[in-house]
């Protein structure tokens, strides 16, 4: 059979417009020094920064300050909001928590869906010195109580939709003083109203000068893998955060640029406010929720020019077929990327064949703050690879006792630590902090291998390889294989204990619109398989879904699959989708 489509999608670096930032990969890793890339940050000069500063005053001595910084699109209204409106109000928002009794080092915690509220909270509360932190809108009481008892949260802002939820949990809340909420709505004791403290508060501030490794943002990890984790960071993660967008998102000064991460979760606040602030771009934040049809016309109506998603979004695209992607006009699209997920080569296909240009895949996670490993505009991508460490970056194959592996084998993913925008810590968690450190590497704890020529590849995460008949099979590559068959929209494999073999593997499928799940089906696609993949890795089992389980920010969550399977307890599920 023909093969049709490119295992390497070339680059030739003279016929991209605007010119890439860098030309030369290999030149620019071997040149690269973390101190040349703090200039790119205004430090004040007293030494300290402020990331919120960074991401927006700067810009006012710049004639970015009357950029729109931000197209709000609502479900049926639009707003626009310049950096210089942004400054103003995130002032205002820094005064209301100043007069609430907020200071360095005090959580304030931000359960609001997409609305200008979320950004201006953000940014106002890294002004003050405080820890800012978001929680997504979806999240239940429990979901919350977590993470605002564990923090110790002293303020929320919430919605009036939303406050009920935190209505249920306060009493239980002691260290939390004080809810703000938006809209109108009649408050009780220790609540006010966003709007009118905003208009009482005065639009200047001076904004608090932090040491660059004092603590600005918290976040919880997705909860794919367990219980999530409160990861601290600091101002100085916008030096690692304004330089990745700039190389590997290719943000240039006319970009219209749209991370479709929600903030609730790290991609949303380090590249979709921290990274592109700081690089005075023009943002799209849709508050809708995802509809592939909203979508397109989004890119349509806007001319965005720089997409960052996510293949679990891509694969909703990919589910609605060819036609609904042809209504409109997307040829505005420059550059695209993606991360969060094993980008399966059928998306990449899909983008080359769809919109004329590949995904770019990068992957980092929660705790590394900013991106580590990528695809850069200038480089060959090899279609299914993460691709190369950004440069300063020094990441590693390692076997368990830290010994570094060579080509082509597969072990922990490592990385030499120190790079600008590492956590912290983990809030209230020193064990675990301690535990992602040994032998002089940080342990990412998933599993990847890195090719000859440097490029790395994922494997899986650490608890989710499968070790059947003596080898080790990655879920990405039977996923992968499983939705190039023309029925299969989505999958998530797993080893399922066995006798004989250790393990089988097991593949859990969702199905194509105009598909009907059917034993005939089942057993071509093995056999599809059985054609792609070695003979040890095609899935003795299948089952069938309607939909696959999954995190909020569109993770699959393999071990609720696994447990379900097992019929054993299925752990923390604060962050899994309804
Ligand atoms: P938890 O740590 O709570 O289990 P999580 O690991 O999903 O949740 P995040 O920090 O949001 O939380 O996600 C980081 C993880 O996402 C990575 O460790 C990796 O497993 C996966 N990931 C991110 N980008 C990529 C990518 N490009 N390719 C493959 N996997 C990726
Ligand atoms: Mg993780």
């Amino acid at each position: 059979m023909a093969e049709p489509h490119p295992k390497i999608v070339k680059k030739d670096v003279k016929t991209l417009v605007p010119s890439p930032y860098i030309l030369d990969y290999a030149k620019s890793y071997r040149n690269f020094s973390w101190s040349d890339a703090e200039r790119e940050i205004e430090f004040f000069i007293d030494g300290k920064l402020n990331a919120a500063y960074d991401a927006v005053d700067k810009h006012l001595k710049t004639k970015v300050k009357d950029k729109v910084a931000i197209h709000w699109l609502g479900e049926t209204e639009t707003r626009d909001i310049t950096y210089a409106e942004l400054a103003r109000l995130s002032n205002k928002f820094a005064n209301v928590l100043k007069s609430n009794g907020i200071s360095k080092g005090d959580r304030v915690f931000i359960f609001l869906p997409r609305i200008e509220e979320l950004y201006i909270s953000f940014l106002g509360t890294l002004k003050t010195g405080a820890i800012a932190s978001t929680l997504f809108a979806a999240f239940g009481p429990e979901a919350l109580f977590d993470r605002l008892h564990d923090s110790g949260a002293k303020i929320v802002v919430t919605s009036p939709d939303l406050k009920s939820r935190v209505d249920q949990i306060r009493n239980n809340l002691p260290e939390l003083k004080t809810v703000i909420v938006t809209g109108s709505i009649p408050l009780g004791k220790d609540e006010l109203s966003f709007d009118k403290e905003m208009s009482a508060a005065s639009d200047r501030f001076d904004v608090v000068h932090m040491d660059p490794k004092d603590r600005a943002y918290m976040l919880y990890t997705s909860g794919t893998t367990g219980k999530p984790k409160g990861v601290v960071h600091t101002h100085y993660d916008i030096v690692h955060q304004h330089l990745t967008a700039k190389w590997i998102l290719d943000l240039h000064p006319e970009d219209v640029y749209w991370c479709t991460a929600d903030p609730g979760w790290v991609t949303g606040i380090s590249y979709g406010i921290l990274g592109p602030f700081s690089n005075g771009a023009t943002t799209i934040v849709d508050a809708a929720r995802f509809s592939a049809e909203r979508w397109y016309k989004i890119i349509h109506d806007y001319k965005v020019t720089v997409w960052y998603t996510a293949p679990t979004a891509i694969r909703m695209m990919m589910k609605e077929g060819p036609e609904l992607s042809k209504k409109y006009n997307l040829s505005s699209l420059r550059h695209l990327a993606s991360v969060g997920e094993p980008l399966n080569p059928e998306a990449i296909w899909w983008g080359l064949d769809n919109l004329g240009l590949a995904f770019h895949d990068n992957w980092w996670q929660t705790e590394t703050g900013g991106i580590l490993i990528a695809n850069y505009p200038c480089m060959d991508i090899k279609v299914g690879s993460m691709g190369k460490p950004f440069p300063g970056i020094v990441a590693s194959i390692v076997d368990d006792n830290g010994s570094e592996l060579p080509a082509d084998k597969e072990g922990n993913l490592a990385i030499r630590p120190g790079w600008p925008s590492m956590m912290l810590e983990i809030w209230n968690n020193k064990e675990k902090y301690d535990s992602y450190f040994k032998d002089g590497w940080y342990f990412s704890g998933d599993r990847a291998w890195k090719d000859a020529d440097g490029y790395f590849w994922f494997v899986g995460r650490a608890d989710d390889v499968i070790k059947t008949a003596g080898h080790r099979v990655g879920p990405f590559e039977v996923e992968s294989a499983l939705i190039e068959h023309p029925a299969v929209a989505e999958a998530g494999v797993i080893g399922k204990p066995d006798e004989l073999y250790g393990e089988i593997i097991k593949a859990f499928i969702s199905l194509k619109k105009g598909y009907v799940p059917s034993d005939q089906l089942k057993e071509d696609i093995q056999k599809f398989i059985k054609g792609h993949l070695a003979g040890h890795a095609y899935p003795k089992e299948i089952e069938f879904r309607d939909t696959l389980p999954k995190t909020r920010s569109g993770k699959i969550m393999r071990r609720v699959l696994k447990a379900q399977e097992l019929g054993l307890p299925v752990g923390d599920l604060s962050t899994m989708e309804d």
